[in-house]
C-alpha cells in the first residue's frame, strides 16, 4: 500500500489541521486522540511517511525505529504513566482494523485497563 500524503496524520504533521500536542522531537510527534478510549489516550507517530507497523518495521532506518520507540517511552514517562502502568497498541491491516494509514502507537492509561481483548 502506497503512503497517502493526504491522510489526517500527515496533515497534522504539516500543521494543516490542529492537534493537542503532548510531545515532539526529531523523530516523533505525540498528541491526544480525538476520541479517547481511556482517561489518557495519546497517539505517537513517526515523522517519516510510513503507512503501518509493517511498513515502518521493514523500511525505516535503525535510527528512525530507535528514535521513535524511545519517544514512545518518553511520552509515557512525561505523562507519569510508567508507574502505575500503561498499554501501547498499534493496529495494522484489515484484521487489526487500522483506520489512519500513517503508522501510530496508541498509549492508554489513567485507570486499570482490563483484559487485553474482549471475547466477541
Ligand atoms: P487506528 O484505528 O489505530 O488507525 O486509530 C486511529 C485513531 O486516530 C483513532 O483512535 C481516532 O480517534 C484517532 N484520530 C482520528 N483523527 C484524529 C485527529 N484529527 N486527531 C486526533 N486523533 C484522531
Amino acid at each position: 500500500m502506497a503512503y497517502d500524503p493526504e491522510n489526517v496524520f500527515a496533515k497534522i504533521l504539516r500543521g494543516e489541521i490542529p492537534c493537542t500536542r503532548v510531545y515532539e522531537d526529531g523523530h516523533a510527534l505525540a498528541f491526544e486522540d480525538i476520541n479517547p478510549q481511556a482517561p489518557v489516550h495519546v497517539l505517537v507517530i513517526p515523522k517519516g511517511a510510513y503507512v503501518s507497523m509493517d511498513d515502518f518495521s521493514g523500511a525505516a532506518s535503525d535510527a528512525e525505529i530507535a528514535g521513535f520507540f524511545r519517544a514512545v517511552g518518553a511520552v509515557a514517562r512525561q505523562l507519569e504513566l510508567a508507574n502505575p502502568g500503561y498499554r501501547i497498541l498499534a493496529n495494522h491491516g484489515d484484521d487489526g482494523m487500522q483506520e489512519v494509514p500513517h503508522f501510530h502507537v496508541h498509549i492508554f492509561g489513567g485507570r486499570k485497563l482490563g483484559p487485553m481483548l474482549k471475547r466477541v
